[in-house]
C-alpha cells in the first residue's frame, strides 16, 4: 500500500516522541505504520533524529517502568531504523510492515470481535497501559465505544470516515485529545478499517518529551 493523497498527517510532537523513544508503544505503531505509508512524515522524522537524541540525554525517564521503555526501544530497533520500510518492494495486502508485524499476517489474521452495530475490533497486545486496536466499521455506521478521555491516534487503512472536523480517509491520520467531542461515522461504501491507540492525558502527558508537551500546548 502506498500513499499519495494523504491530506491529514502527524504532529511534530509524536514524531519527535517516537524519535526520542518516549512514546507508549501502542502510540509508537500507529506512528510507524503512518510513518511506513508517508514520504512528508518520514522526511519530517529524519530531521528530527538529532533532535530527539538530544532531548532523551535530558530528560527525565524515571517514569517509564523498564518494561515499557525496552519494549519501546525494541520497537523502535524493529520497526524504524532497522529497516526502513520503503526500501522494501511493496508487499501486497493491506497492513503495512509495521502493523503486520504485530498482527502475525495481514487482514485475514486478524482475530475480529464483534462489539455491537456491525462494528468488529481487534485490541493488539502492546506493554504498557496505553491501548491500541483495529476497527472494522461498516459503511455509515458511527465508531461506537467513543468516550475516550484522553489522547486518541486513529490510522485509517481503508475506507474513510468524516466527524466534525474532517474527512479522513485512507492513510490519514487524526489526533484528538479530551477536548476534541466528535462523532466519527464511516462513510457509505466499503468498511472503514482503522488502527487506533488510546491512553489517558496524564499519563501520556508523563511520556512525552518537555519540547514535545510545548509543541502540542499540554
Ligand atoms: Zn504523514
Ligand atoms: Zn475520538
Amino acid at each position: 500500500m502506498t500513499m499519495k493523497q494523504i491530506r491529514h498527517h502527524l504532529n511534530d510532537a509524536l514524531l519527535i516522541g517516537y524519535s526520542a523513544g518516549t512514546l507508549p508503544e501502542a502510540f509508537n505503531l500507529v506512528v510507524a505504520t503512518h510513518v511506513s505509508l508517508c514520504d512528508e512524515c518520514r522526511a519530517r522524522m529524519h530531521s528530527f533524529d538529532a533532535v530527539g537524541g538530544a532531548i532523551v540525554e535530558g530528560t527525565q525517564v524515571a517514569e517509564l517502568d523498564e518494561g515499557s521503555l525496552a519494549a519501546t526501544l525494541a520497537l523502535i530497533a524493529d520497526t524504524a531504523w532497522q529497516a526502513p520500510v520503503m526500501e522494501h518492494p511493496a508487499q501486497p495486502g493491506l497492513f503495512p510492515a509495521p502493523l503486520r508485524d504485530y498482527v502475525g499476517g495481514d487482514i485475514d489474521a486478524v482475530k475480529w470481535r464483534r462489539v455491537g452495530g456491525g462494528v468488529s475490533q481487534a485490541v493488539l497486545q502492546t506493554a504498557g497501559k496505553s491501548t491500541v486496536r483495529l476497527l472494522r466499521i461498516p459503511g455509515g455506521v458511527a465508531v461506537p465505544d467513543h468516550g475516550h478521555k484522553g489522547m486518541e491516534l486513529t490510522l485509517v487503512l481503508q475506507g474513510a470516515f468524516r466527524d466534525e472536523s474532517d474527512r479522513f480517509a485512507a492513510g490519514d491520520v487524526e489526533v484528538a485529545d479530551d477536548a476534541m467531542v466528535h462523532t466519527p461515522v464511516a462513510e457509505p461504501g466499503e468498511d472503514c478499517i482503522c488502527l487506533a491507540a488510546t491512553d489517558s492525558p496524564l499519563r501520556f502527558k508523563g511520556l512525552l518529551p518537555r519540547v514535545a508537551q510545548s509543541i502540542m500546548r499540554i
